[in-house]
Formats: C-alpha cells, sequence, structure tokens
C-alpha cells in the first residue's frame, strides 16, 4: 500500500466527536467532491462523488448523524476511465436545501443563490480545521513517500483554492498553489509543516512512520556526503600518484633512474610500481622507512630534478 493510502485508511478510522467537527468535514467534503444538480426553480439536488466506497459510507453516516439527512447510494461507471466504478451519494431536494444552509451555503431567505461559504468554526476553532483538512485529504488528497520527496496535496478546482489554502494558512502551515491538467492543486512542500499538516488530521501513526523515514533519510545523506568527500580525496590522491608515476616514468626512459641519488631512485621505483598508494605508505616501504613528511620531501626532490631536466629539454630543444 501506498503511503497516501495508509494515511487515508487510518483517517477513516479518526471520529469527529464535536458536532461544529462534523459540520466542518461535511462542509469539506460538500466543497471538494460534491456537484449541484439543478432541477429548475431554484430546485437542486448535492450529490457527493467518490471512488471509495468507504468514503461514501463515512458521508453518508455523518449526514445521518449530524443533519439526520438520509442520502441515497447508487453506483456509476466511467466509460472513458477503463470502467471504473464510482459510489454517488444523492441529497434529496429538501435536504439539499437544509444541508446548504447549515453550510452556510445557501441563505434561509433566498431560493437558490448558492454561494461558497463555509461554516464559521471551520475557519476559526482548531477541532474543526482539523476536521475540514482530514476531509480534504480523505476526499481529494495524495502525498508522496517520504522516502522520495515531501509532498502533500489536496486537488481543487481553479479560483476555489482559497478556502483551502486560508485553513491551511490559519493552522501555520505554508501552502502553495499549482496547476495540473485544468485543476488546481494545493500543496504542502516543507518536511515539517507535512508533519504537522499530519498531526493536525490525526494520522498519528503514519506521522511516527515518516519521522523514522525523515531520521534514515538524513542519516543517509550525511554518510553519503562523507563517502563523497572520501572519494573526493582518494581522487585526488590518486591522481597525484599516477601524475607522478608517469613523470618518473617518463624520465627513467630517457635517463634511467640509476644517475640519481639512491633514496631518490628508491621512492621512484616504488612509486611507478604503485601510482595508488599515499606518500605515507610509500614512506613505509623504503628499505629505511621513513613517516609522510619525509617520503614527502623525498618525493618533491624527485619531481623536482624531473622538472628541471625537463626545462633543460625544452630549452635545447628551442
Ligand atoms: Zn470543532
Amino acid at each position: 500500500m501506498s503511503f497516501s493510502a495508509g494515511v487515508k485508511e487510518e483517517l477513516l478510522r479518526v471520529q469527529p466527536e464535536k458536532g461544529c467537527c462534523m459540520l466542518s468535514e461535511i462542509s469539506a467534503y460538500t466543497q471538494s467532491i460534491a456537484s449541484l444538480r439543478l432541477a429548475g426553480g431554484g430546485r437542486m439536488k448535492v450529490v457527493y462523488e467518490t471512488e471509495s466506497a468507504a468514503l461514501a459510507k463515512r458521508i453518508f453516516l455523518l449526514l445521518k448523524k449530524r443533519l439526520e439527512i438520509t442520502a441515497t447510494l447508487s453506483f456509476t461507471r466511467y466509460e472513458r476511465l477503463g470502467g471504473r466504478r464510482a459510489c454517488l451519494l444523492t441529497v434529496s431536494e429538501q435536504d439539499s436545501r437544509h444541508l446548504l444552509v447549515s453550510l452556510r451555503m445557501l441563505r434561509e431567505e433566498e431560493a437558490g443563490d448558492v454561494f461558497r461559504g463555509i461554516p464559521r468554526a471551520a475557519q476559526t476553532r482548531r477541532c474543526c480545521r482539523a476536521a475540514f483538512l482530514r476531509a480534504a485529504f480523505l476526499s481529494a488528497g495524495a502525498m508522496n513517500d517520504p522516502d522520495k520527496s515531501y509532498h502533500l496535496e489536496f486537488v481543487s478546482s481553479p479560483g476555489r483554492t482559497d478556502i483551502l489554502t486560508g485553513i491551511l494558512e490559519k493552522s501555520e502551515l505554508t501552502a502553495g498553489v499549482t496547476q495540473r491538467r485544468g485543476n488546481a492543486v494545493v500543496y504542502i512542500k516543507k518536511g515539517d509543516d507535512v508533519v504537522n499538516c499530519l498531526a493536525l488530521m490525526g494520522a498519528h501513526q503514519s506521522l511516527m512512520e515518516m519521522e523514522n523515514i525523515r531520521i534514515r533519510r538524513d542519516s543517509r545523506n550525511q554518510a553519503n556526503r562523507a563517502t563523497n568527500c572520501d572519494q573526493a580525496n582518494l581522487n585526488k590522491q590518486l591522481s597525484a600518484g599516477a601524475k607522478q608515476a608517469a613523470a618518473i616514468t617518463a624520465y627513467s626512459l630517457k635517463h634511467s633512474l640509476g644517475g640519481l641519488p639512491r633514496d631518490l631512485q628508491e621512492i621512484g621505483r616504488l612509486r611507478m610500481l604503485n601510482p595508488d598508494v599515499s606518500l605515507e605508505e610509500l614512506g613505509k616501504m623504503l628499505s629505511t622507512p621513513v613517516g609522510k613528511s619525509g617520503a614527502n620531501h623525498k618525493m618533491r626532490k624527485l619531481m623536482n630534478l624531473i622538472a628541471a631536466d625537463e626545462e633543460k629539454n625544452e630549452g635545447e630543444e628551442r
């Protein structure tokens, strides 16, 4: 199961207890997955549509418990989406009016002017903001596996993102908005914000899982940085040793090393045979072993002699 599906499964087990939170949750479903079927004369039906049977059941029970509305459940099949099945919850005309007035989407005295209000508590109370976000995630949310990247999002319609961004902002979560395939997507990208959003929604198990992944990721990144650093030093060492070996080989082909002081001959031969080892190790291989600085000193002397010889040759060639 994906991380996202795990979060949803967990959120389905979180039950709103207070009336204010139930209404806030119903409001989020109505904002994100409901449509209005207009029947003329100001009459309309609210229809919720979701592919998740578990979510349809949750909405059905909430409508019943909080607003004493009994919705009708039916199924539909999308031919163009490979025959995927969706659940439809249809609220009767009379109950739809009651529902929309309760959600502050319709004014009591007006006939049919539906607007996009939300219950005041959904913005002002923390418990209700949590309920709203939970429902928004259940109906239109997704998140990436935190092993790959930190990203939590809510799919919305263009021009309809302000309610969600307002609630996220009030919850001190930094959100961005982007467009994707005709939809507006409200997203959270910072690891801390994703964790705080999971906490607010009540997905505590997923939150712990994500924190474990974050710790693993951070220590792995540190280890990678250390390895890269070692590798860089090693490359430097390799190329320095290889350069020395190449220069010594070129010199020995011209002059043989025999004309050089004995200690330089020895370190020169050792370097040709061992281009990959450090100077410290090279020093230890000498018949009279020397430390790193001793080996460095000898190698510098040898390289200076070779460089002087090259300069002389260049002079002669001119
Ligand atoms: Zn509440």
